[in-house]
């Protein structure tokens, strides 16, 4: 389970916009870049070369 306060200040790199998250599964969502962000461990890899494009 991430971090609810967690969730709420992190931004997309990319946009610089907030995240969706996705807890079913367990990533965050960038609607505006259509990019998600996988969890590790509980730890939102926030990297653009590891997001998925969707
Ligand atoms: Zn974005």
């Amino acid at each position: 389970m991430v971090d609810e306060k967690l969730l709420g200040i992190i931004a997309c790199p990319v946009c610089k916009r907030g995240l969706v998250y996705d807890k079913n599964g367990s990533r965050l969502i960038c609607e505006n870049c259509r990019l998600r962000y996988p969890i590790v461990d509980d730890i939102p890899i926030m990297l653009e070369d590891e997001a998925e494009s969707y």
